[in-house]
């Protein structure tokens, strides 16, 4: 596993990206931060998320400011309403329009110019790239959606339905909750792997599960690359729903094939 990511500023913005996924020539990406927007108050300052409360011009000027940063496709952006399930959506030319918005949690494409993608505040953001077979793919994996086993049904998918051979695998998590503050009850940990234990109180690795599911069904672990950046450590930089009670803005995460 690689914990190394790129933090890219241009002009007064600033995101992530994964060297192993950007090596990648015929592919765009990025993991978003709050730094560089125009929104306000709790959503300071960029904004992504359509589906908060924040002024709906506000998150397009910052959609837009990204998009044209990076130089991605902002007219025909693919995302969901999502729902912590593990409903996968397959987009192409001729359907992206009508996906836009559906619930589900997981996008994937082969088609050039349609870039898919998630928004998060502590929910791990993940996506995956076929290197051989130019696919690409994005996943929202809260604790339900992880649960649910959501990033191994679409490796799953990939390979059934569009050829993935796992070796060609290539993938990064993105900034989200880290084992240092997702504390949760008994009845939570009960469904995961990777629990801690720290002064009576139980915290999960959302990283280490999903990263798990990605190597378990034969994706090479050094393909995977681990933001490691603790949202709820990090607020200041990153949007976390915990530790803004909830009342906060949405990070992107997008990738584009080329
Ligand atoms: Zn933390």
């Amino acid at each position: 596993m690689n914990s190394k990511v790129v933090i890219n500023r241009i002009n007064d913005l600033e995101f992530y990206t994964a060297p192993n996924l950007t090596n990648i020539e015929f592919t765009k990406h990025f993991f978003s931060t709050r730094v560089g927007g125009i929104s306000t108050g709790v959503y300071e300052s960029l904004n992504l998320g359509l589906y908060t409360n924040d002024a709906g011009e506000n998150v397009q000027y910052n959609l837009n400011k990204i998009f044209s940063s990076t130089k991605m496709n902002v007219d025909k952006i693919t995302y969901l309403k999502q729902v912590h399930s593990d409903k996968i959506f397959r987009v192409n030319k001729d359907n992206y329009l009508e996906v836009r918005g559906q619930e589900g949690d997981a996008l994937i494409t082969s088609e050039k110019g349609i870039p898919i993608g998630v928004f998060t505040a502590d929910c791990v953001p993940i996506i995956l790239v076929d290197s051989y077979n130019k696919i690409a793919a994005v996943v929202h994996a809260g604790w339900k959606g992880t649960a649910l086993n959501i990033t191994g049904k679409v490796l799953k998918y990939m390979q059934q339905n569009m050829g993935t051979n796992f070796k060609n695998v290539v993938g990064a998590v993105g900034p989200s909750i880290g084992p240092c503050c997702f504390e949760v009850g008994p009845e939570v940990a009960k469904k995961f792997n990777f629990v801690y234990e720290n002064e009576n109180r139980l915290y999960v690795d959302l990283w280490k599960e999903n990263i798990r599911q990605i190597t378990d069904i034969g994706v090479p672990e050094e393909k995977i690359t681990n933001c490691m950046l603790c949202t709820s450590c990090n607020s200041n930089i990153v949007f976390s729903y915990r530790k803004e009670s909830g009342n906060t803005g949405r990070l992107g995460t997008f990738v584009e094939i080329l």
